[in-house]
């Protein structure tokens, strides 16, 4: 294959996407720009065969913490949900930065061009001319074919035409307190402002608040999420756009946006980091095919991503109706 491929983003379906394309012979180019922080840890057991694809056989081997469940509070009495009753018996809070660094070596590693540079802008198609910077430098790449995976800013769809939808506003503020909690697992609560999740990684407990509410500073946390936090160092809150929302198109004509950047769930929904990695890989594949000459594939491979929208918005709005006792 000698058509050169453009991979916008280097978080889960990005380098996702990188792996599969080096794997497979192609040459790919994965241009991150250097996230600083970011929110999103914790995956289930049933996540475990796509870590095993992107090269994570064993989390703890990178500093990730095992899981063994969840601790849920949602409608007024405290739940729990065992993972060692599940297939791979154990989930995983990953240390995210770490994370998403391992899969871009991994990706590397297997063949791809790693450029950390930040995606400006379109200088023309056919083929694609980037518009880059790195270091204070602009930069051109040339690409016959482009992966949006740059997360909900969607940095090159848009570019292209399409239009971010969102479905809801939630916002979560989200801090990381430094320090070590004897129980890792995920704890969920809900208050009348919102909910609460917290979860132990090796060396701190991420506390994320998720709200609909426009606040400044996050309120009061339920006695759980308190508890944990008593023997830990304050933290600065970061805010981040939680939402559901997703392109009005995810292909167009040589490009395919992957990962939030086509589609963002609720952190609620705690399959982000699964779905990024199977769109990476799923959306790499449509890619070759596209390249390969079967025209249909990039189509495809976005509607049968659209097909999933409707169930997933459903399921959602039934879990927010739960009344509270
Ligand atoms: C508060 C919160 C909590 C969450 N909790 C969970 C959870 O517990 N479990 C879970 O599975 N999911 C969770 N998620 C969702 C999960 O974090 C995302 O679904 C996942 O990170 C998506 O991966 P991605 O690769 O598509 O995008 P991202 O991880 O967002 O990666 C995009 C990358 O693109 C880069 N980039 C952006 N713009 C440019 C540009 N112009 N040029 C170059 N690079 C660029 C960024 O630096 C970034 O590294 C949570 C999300 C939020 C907001």
């Amino acid at each position: 294959m000698s058509a050169r491929i453009a991979i916008i983003g280097g978080g889960p379906a990005g380098a996702a996407a990188a792996l599969y394309l080096a794997r497979n012979g192609a040459a790919c180019t994965l241009i991150e720009a250097g996230a600083r922080a970011k929110a999103g840890e914790c995956v289930p057991p049933e996540a475990a065969p796509l870590l095993a694809r992107a090269g994570l056989i064993d989390p703890s081997t990178e500093g990730h913490r095992a899981s063994a469940g969840v601790r849920v509070n949602w409608t007024g009495e405290e739940t729990t949900h065992d993972y060692l009753t599940r297939p791979h018996g154990r989930g995983w809070n990953l240390d995210r930065l770490t994370f998403d660094e391992g899969l871009r070596a991994r990706a590397e590693a297997a063949g791809a061009h790693v450029l950390k540079a930040r995606f400006h802008g379109l200088a023309g198609v056919s083929p694609f001319r980037l518009v880059l910077s790195a270091e204070g430098e602009v930069l051109e790449c040339a690409a016959d074919a482009v992966l949006d995976a740059s997360g909900r800013v969607s940095a090159f769809a848009r570019r292209a035409g399409a239009k971010r939808l969102q479905h809801d506003r939630l916002i979560a503020l989200h801090a990381r307190h430094t320090g070590v909690v004897d129980d890792p697992r995920l704890l969920i609560e809900r208050t009348e402002a919102g909910w609460w999740y917290s979860a132990g990684l090796k060396d701190a407990l991420v506390v994320s608040f998720q709200t609909r509410d426009n606040l400044k500073a996050a309120p009061l946390p339920p006695p759980a999420t308190r508890r944990r936090l008593q023997e830990l160092s304050p933290a600065s809150v970061t805010r981040y756009a939680a939402g559901s929302s997703r392109l009005d198109a995810i292909a167009g004509d040589g490009w395919l946006a992957i990962g939030d950047a086509a589609v963002a769930h609720d952190p609620l929904s705690g399959h982000g980091i699964a779905a990024a990695l199977r769109s990476g890989f799923d959306g790499a594949a449509a890619m070759l095919a596209w390249l390969g000459g079967d025209r249909s594939a990039l189509q495809t491979h976005a509607t049968i991503r659209d097909a999933a929208w409707g169930a997933y918005v459903e399921g959602l709005a039934a879990h927010y109706a739960q009344p509270r006792l």
